[in-house]
């Protein structure tokens, strides 16, 4: 298909990409409408790494690039000039390797028992977080004459991967001295989004000890947020996912990205409710007045969570209607939510209208703060139903 974005795993082309290119269902069929700014994407990788520079800017894609879409957005910060990626399983590094060939790609999960030949037959290097997963990996590349190299994972204090400073260090001398093809040396913060915390320098502290011990090795620890501590924690290689996305890696300050989703979601039916009437299920709001309601085509199953109810006790969340922000009332359901339109102007919403949920009204960390979220998550949840939109120039 000429133009066509490679959207499926099976897919492998490698064209130019059309300035804009529709995906999933047709944008007039859709309940929704979601648009991913390519060029923004890019433009944020290009102000990651020139704060970054003279380190090495990769990109973590994982989770189906943050919910946007692995290959296109891969795709096109291959054509930027990332050539590391990090994803975080073999299912995510496999699709990569259609799109990024070139690219140095790690698998943030580790090596899982027994995978060893998957990895080398899509060249993929695992994250190593393991004595356990050491020997297996050496006892594979020995075996089977793969040099396509890994990276050690050192714990500094998040306890969820990583192998313990002490080990790290009790290991350093048999890694080296084996040339056993590591190629990167890793950990990752615990809290790098409060820039105050001291965490941070503590952690840094640790990983600069360990990585003395592997001269030679690049070394990586910032996330998004981690860019922006300040330079010592860039290192040889930084390592940004949600910024990209246009998550604000600051978030007591104002967001150095540029935005890149808006998502907007159809009006299927503008209904009134007498006073005393209720909405939705369970019968959690009642209309305190003669209400216009306007009913739109997107629910939970579509990540927008159940959270944002709004009921008699409480009020839940906003969608923009007409430039206005219009409560949610009553439950979410799984394919619609109902907004209270009755201080719009009569005729403003119609059938068939858009309503915002992220987009130049409120952007993505407003979102997720409105979800009771943060905007990883927001992101991460977007539904499947969508009509996608790529923007692409
Ligand atoms: C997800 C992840 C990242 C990217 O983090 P962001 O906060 O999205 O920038 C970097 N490193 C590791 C190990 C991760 O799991």
């Amino acid at each position: 298909m000429q133009g066509s974005l490679p959207v499926s795993p099976s897919s492998d082309t490698q064209d130019e990409l059309a300035p804009a290119v529709a995906v999933g269902a047709p944008v007039d069929e859709a309940g929704g409408v979601l648009t991913i700014d390519l060029s923004a994407i890019e433009s944020n990788w290009k102000t990651l790494r020139s704060a970054s520079t003279p380190a090495e800017c990769a990109a973590v894609v994982k989770a189906n690039g943050y919910g946007l879409g692995l290959e296109p957005v891969a795709q096109r910060l291959t054509q930027a000039g990332c050539t590391t990626f990090f994803v975080a399983d073999l299912s995510e590094g496999k699709r990569l390797r259609k799109v990024a060939p070139d690219a140095d790609i790690y698998i943030l999960n580790g090596l899982a028992p027994g995978t060893g030949q998957a990895f080398a037959d899509s060249n993929l290097r695992p994250v190593i977080g393991s004595a356990a997963e050491i020997a297996e990996w050496d006892a594979f590349t020995s075996v089977h004459q793969w040099d396509g190299g890994f990276a050690l994972h050192v714990d500094t204090g998040m306890n969820r991967l990583g192998m313990s400073v002490e080990e790290a260090a009790a290991f350093a001398p048999r890694i080296n001295a084996a040339n056993h093809g590591l190629k990167l040396l890793m950990s990752h913060f615990v809290a790098a989004q409060f820039a105050q915390s001291p965490r941070n320098a503590e952690q840094l502290q640790s990983f600069r000890d360990i990585r003395a011990l592997y001269r030679g090795v690049p070394a990586s620890i910032a996330n998004s947020s981690g860019i922006f501590l300040n330079a010592d924690a860039h290192l040889d290689l930084v390592r940004p996912g949600v910024a990209l996305y246009g998550v604000n890696p600051t978030p007591s300050t104002k967001n150095p990205m540029q935005p890149v989703v808006e998502l907007k979601v159809r009006v299927a039916q503008v209904r009134d409710v007498a006073f005393g009437e209720t909405v939705g299920y369970d019968a959690t709001w009642t209309a305190r007045r003669p209400s216009r309601i306007a009913v739109v085509t997107m629910g939970y199953a579509d990540g927008f969570f159940r959270s944002a109810s709004g009921d008699d006790q409480k009020p839940g969340g906003t969608l923009y209607v007409a430039g206005h922000s219009c409560p949610i009332v009553g439950r979410i359901s799984m394919d619609l939510t109902a907004l209270d339109i009755t201080d719009l102007p009569d005729r403003a919403v119609k059938r068939g209208d858009l309503a915002t949920v992220i987009g130049e009204e409120r952007d993505v960390d407003a979102t997720g703060e409105m979800l009771g979220t943060i905007g990883y998550e927001v992101l991460t949840s977007l539904g499947r139903r969508y009509a996608r939109v790529y923007k692409n120039d």
